[in-house]
């Protein structure tokens, strides 16, 4: 579907191992102060003062986390930064450095390895991150991307998956179940494509979903309203796997039980027409459905008055004692026990 609009074909070979790391790395300028030194020694050196350092990793791998054939290797590489970054931004904390491991087969040519740098620099750039270093080896099929990520906060400000008390509140930034929605229509229209190669898929109703899925955006600006409006979650954690995976995880892990409101799930339109289309439950999507990338966090009662009139903050239920387990509350309110299954689950 998407064409390869590169025509030239440069071998990686052509450049060999040195010569493609400089190609690669020309552009990335050192803009931390914490980062003494970047790409061009054994190791890159940080200096972080007297700040706490987060670290967060990620391996991507073709045909298991990302299809090239509807992935732009641009918005590839974007991504592969969002998703480290999601996880920095979920500790509370600030991103200030990543480095970016590939590994690539002969399959790929120069100018592709470009679009990936590409979004990798965009995304460097607008989220103003320091890229200090990787490392670039040969596969022997597919592409392979690792991104490590670095951040910041304050001792005392860090929000870890344990905090959560009873009577805290639920609270979910964004909406939910987009990137999921995204796939299946990226999907569909592969499988379109597959069929009939001259057939030009009309997307103009899913934009937003596709976005989601192809161009996700950690939620830095979370972490910067939570300063300003002088909250601190009590946990946190980032909606990489569902919903429902990530209440067990912060649930489990605080040692605490929770309900949550089927009606006060966030849900764009955009999901909810196209769950229909598809005949799926957008609830069951906004539990299992994956990488939406937006921040779940728990919040002290008291803290409710500086959220209450935000509309990027959803209060979605609440924390109670472990003893009365986990339980989404319907519509019809009934209790159902919130089970994990995960965004794979529901791919048959
Ligand atoms: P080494 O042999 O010590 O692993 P390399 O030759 O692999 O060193 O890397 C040289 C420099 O380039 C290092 O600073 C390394 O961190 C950086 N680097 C290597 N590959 C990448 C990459 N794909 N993206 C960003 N930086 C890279
Ligand atoms: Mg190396």
């Amino acid at each position: 579907m998407i064409e390869d609009k590169n025509q030239a074909r440069t071998p990686l070979s052509e450049l060999g191992e040195f010569g493609l790391i400089d190609h690669l790395t020309k552009n990335f300028k050192i803009t931390h102060e914490s980062t003494i030194k970047g790409i061009g020694d054994d190791a890159a050196v940080c200096d972080f003062g007297n700040q706490q350092v987060v670290i967060t990793t990620d391996l991507l791998v073709e045909n298991v986390h990302f299809d090239l054939s509807y992935m732009p290797l641009k918005h590839l590489g974007y991504k592969s930064v969002m998703v480290n970054l999601s996880d920095v931004y979920a500790m509370n904390a600030m991103a200030s450095q990543i480095t970016v491991s590939i590994a690539v087969s002969n399959r790929f040519p120069l100018e592709a390895l470009e679009e990936l740098y590409a979004g990798i620099e965009t995304a460097a750039k607008i989220y103003g991150v320091d890229v200090v270093g990787g490392d670039t080896t040969s596969s022997t099929k597919g592409l392979l991307i690792s991104v490590t990520a670095f951040g910041t906060a304050n001792k005392e400000d860090i929000a870890y998956r344990n905090g959560a008390k009873p009577n805290d509140l639920l609270v979910v930034t964004g909406d939910l179940g987009g990137a999921y929605m995204g796939l299946q229509v990226l999907e569909r229209e592969k499988k379109v494509f597959e069929v009939n190669p001259n057939n030009q898929p009309d997307l103009d109703a899913y934009t937003y979903i596709i976005e989601r899925q192809l161009k996700p955006e950690a939620r830095k600006d979370i972490i910067k309203l939570l300063k300003d409006l002088e909250v601190k979650p009590t946990a946190m954690i980032d909606i990489s796997d569902g919903l429902s995976s990530e209440i067990i995880h912060l649930c489990k892990q605080s040692k605490v039980g929770a309900e949550l409101y089927e009606n006060k799930i966030p849900l764009d339109p955009q999901v909810i027409a196209t769950c229909e289309e598809f005949e799926i439950d957008s609830t069951t999507i906004a539990l299992n459905g994956g990488e939406d990338y937006e921040l779940l966090m728990t919040i002290s009662q008291e803290d409710f008055p500086k959220i209450k009139a935000n509309p990027n903050l959803s209060v979605i239920g609440y924390i109670t004692e472990e003893s009365r387990g986990m339980h989404l509350i319907t519509r019809a309110e009934e209790a159902i026990p919130i089970i994990a299954k995960g965004w794979n689950a529901l791919d048959n």
